[in-house]
């Protein structure tokens, strides 16, 4: 299981990138997003995108403690941060764990995060994203299988086309399901209709 922590959340000013680091996790292979401190707005925006697309979060939780929350953590803990070791001299070893908490900072992490974390780990030592930093994390962990995880249940699904926008409610969605290397049906009913593989 993965868990995505996100610390240092401004309410003030904090709601769309957080709500974007809570879409990563939840797009990108995570299990869990938990968030602090609390803030429902952005908690509330999560669950509405799971309601409509489909459940891919086991867990939309959030934390006023995330010290205790980490050194509670009953598995590894992985710390992004630009200071950190390259991803690729330790993504091979942190996939072996069956527990994994990924802490994403805002502005400036306490000093402990780095001392609890197991693994500090850099995706490139410049400064950038929490957003990229953590897509970039899950891409490298799942190899990239993580796009065509399936979410359970919700609303709608889109079928991937080559031009213009194919939604269908769930349950109409056809055989494919947006399987790597399994096109739908193009877009207004042009070549290659239907299923190919
Ligand atoms: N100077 C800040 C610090 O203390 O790391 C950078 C803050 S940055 C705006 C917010 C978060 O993005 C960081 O806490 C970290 O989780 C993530 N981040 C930014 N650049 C990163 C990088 N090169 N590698 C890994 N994580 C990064």
């Amino acid at each position: 299981k993965v868990y995505v922590l996100r610390i240092g959340h401004r309410p003030d000013r904090d709601k769309r990138i957080t709500t974007h680091v809570g879409l990563v996790a939840r797009a990108f292979g995570a299990h869990g997003f938990v968030l602090s401190p609390c803030d429902e707005k952005v908690l509330e925006k999560l669950r509405d995108v799971e309601e409509r697309w489909g459940r891919l979060l086991e867990e939309i939780a959030c934390t006023n403690s995330p010290l205790k929350y980490v050194k509670t953590w009953d598995g590894t803990v992985v710390h992004l941060t630009m200071y950190g070791l390259p991803v690729d001299s330790v993504i091979d070893e942190i996939r072996q764990k069956d527990k994994i908490l990924v802490i994403v900072g805002a502005e400036k992490v306490p000093r402990e995060y780095y001392e609890l974390a197991h693994y500090n780990v850099a995706i490139g030592n410049q400064p950038h994203s929490e957003v990229a930093a953590l897509a970039i994390f899950l891409d490298r962990l799942y190899g990239g299988a993580e796009l065509y995880r399936q979410p359970v249940g919700g609303k709608l699904r889109i079928i991937p086309t080559e031009k213009g926008k194919k939604v269908v409610k769930v349950g109409e969605e056809g055989p494919s399901g947006g399987a790597p290397g399994v096109r739908a049906e193009r877009g207004r009913g042009g070549r290659g209709e239907g299923v190919q593989g």
